[in-house]
């Protein structure tokens, strides 16, 4: 699958720190990740860090699809309100989810810091606007149910907003977790830091079948190459869905835009995360040569092509969006680009096995939020693979809701 455009702004702005080699022996290791994006570096951290010999293995390069297209702003939001959350899972696993992902970022930045990747992660507040007067009372009625599970929030109305950010919604939720990072990097600098503790690293190996037996799971490669593992983490990304037997993702296009650096001072106050309860919602972050990330306008996939026909159009209705809202800010597209993404029917992520006591592991960190989700998955497969009770496993299970196939 086509997951993105030719041209997304991380990998020409960022370099290849590392170049792996390609796989050219059959291998056995106690554990294999298959996938190097964000969620396979996170994952192989944890790993490591808990003692554990890894093989990653990828049919890519490091960070070369969805992870380098990512916007990578970093929400305890799920892009399903707490009040919907609640109807669809229930109140303990709803609010137990925004917890875990607002606990996420605050490991996110521990793990940034641990791996040495200065100047890619940036803690951040976000604002979340009414896009339209008549979301005011469900704003309110999220922002008190938030705030009720302990999340610092504050409530803004039309004044404060008009009077601190120069914006016209009638209300917004303003948070104080948040961050935003360069996914492309940190990746890179993930693996780095896994490599020099005895990783071993292999790109160009696609994965083409999946044998398992009660003890271990065999791999074998588009080059007959065979790997064996007492475990599998499928690291895989929106083409994970490929090997299972249920829908658990719908697909959409998704597009996003990036300024040229503008003068710091006329970037909004905080320079926080922003997006707005629009459906698809705009959502917008700066970087830290003070750019400006603008994403959505979002569309049902149909292919990659009739995804990327659409970039100049969006990019042009992203842009007007953006100078409605900022009218005072020069804004000049420097890259375009769009990617796929998969929503699930809950907002949730499918972390662990497919099948009961399979030894492959599933992190399928869809929605807005995947990086988050993928830090929650981290950990989920860590104390799965090493033998730890992990008391939110089952908030995040395949036994639960899926789409009808
Ligand atoms: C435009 C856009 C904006 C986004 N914005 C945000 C955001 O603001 N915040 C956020 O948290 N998330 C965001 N997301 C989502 C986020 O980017 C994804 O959740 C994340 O990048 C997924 O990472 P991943 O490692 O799971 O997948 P990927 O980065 O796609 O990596 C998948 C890996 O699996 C490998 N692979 C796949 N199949 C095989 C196989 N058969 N054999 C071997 N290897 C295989 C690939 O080669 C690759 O290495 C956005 C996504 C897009 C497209």
């Amino acid at each position: 699958m086509n997951l993105r455009s030719a041209e997304p702004f991380w990998p020409f702005h960022t370099p290849v720190l590392t170049s792996y080699p390609a796989l050219r022996e059959d291998l056995r290791a106690e554990v294999i990740v298959v996938g190097s994006g964000i969620t396979g570096a996170l994952a192989a951290y944890e790993l490591v860090k808990a003692g554990c010999k890894v093989v990653m293995i990828s049919k890519t390069r490091p960070a070369a699809e969805s992870t380098s297209a990512t916007t990578a702003l970093l929400q305890y939001e799920i892009d399903v309100p707490l009040r919907e959350l609640i109807d669809k899972v229930g109140p303990d696993h709803a609010s137990r989810s925004y917890l875990l992902c607002h606990d996420s970022i605050d490991q996110l930045d521990k793990v940034h810091k641990a791996v040495g990747a200065t100047k890619v992660f940036h803690k951040r507040k976000s604002l979340l606007l009414a896009a339209r007067k008549k979301d005011v009372d469900d704003l309110a009625l999220e922002y008190e149910l938030r705030r009720d599970i302990g999340i610092q929030v504050r409530w803004l109305n039309d004044q404060d907003m008009k009077e601190r950010w120069g914006l016209d919604n009638a209300a917004a939720i303003y948070s104080a977790q948040a961050a935003e990072t360069d996914a492309y990097l940190l990746t890179q600098k993930i693996l780095q830091w896994c490599t020099a503790r005895g990783m071993l690293v292999y790109d160009h190996a696609e994965v083409t079948a999946i044998q398992e037996t009660q003890r271990e799971v065999t791999l074998t490669t588009d080059r007959h190459y065979t790997l064996r593992a007492k475990h599998v983490v499928m690291a895989t990304g929106y083409e994970g869905t490929k090997w299972l037997d249920r829908n658990v993702a719908r697909l959409h296009s998704t597009y996003a835009i990036i300024s040229k650096p503008v003068p710091r001072a006329q970037l909004w106050r905080d320079r926080c995360l922003i997006w707005d309860t629009g459906k698809p919602y705009l959502y917008l972050r700066t970087t830290n040569d003070d750019r400006i990330i603008i994403g959505g306008r979002d569309e049902t996939w149909q292919s990659g092509h009739k995804r990327d026909v659409l970039i100049r159009r969006k990019s042009q209705e992203l842009c007007r969006d953006f100078q409605k809202k900022f009218p005072h800010i020069d804004f000049h597209i420097d890259y375009e680009w769009a990617g796929t993404f998969g929503e699930t029917a809950d907002g949730l992520p499918y972390i662990g096995p497919a099948k009961p006591r399979s030894r492959v592991l599933y992190s399928l960190g869809y929605g807005g939020n995947g990086i988050t989700f993928s830090q929650i998955g981290a950990v989920i497969l860590r104390d799965i693979i090493t033998g730890q009770r992990n008391k939110d496993a089952k908030i995040f299970t395949f036994d639960r809701m899926n789409y009808r196939a």
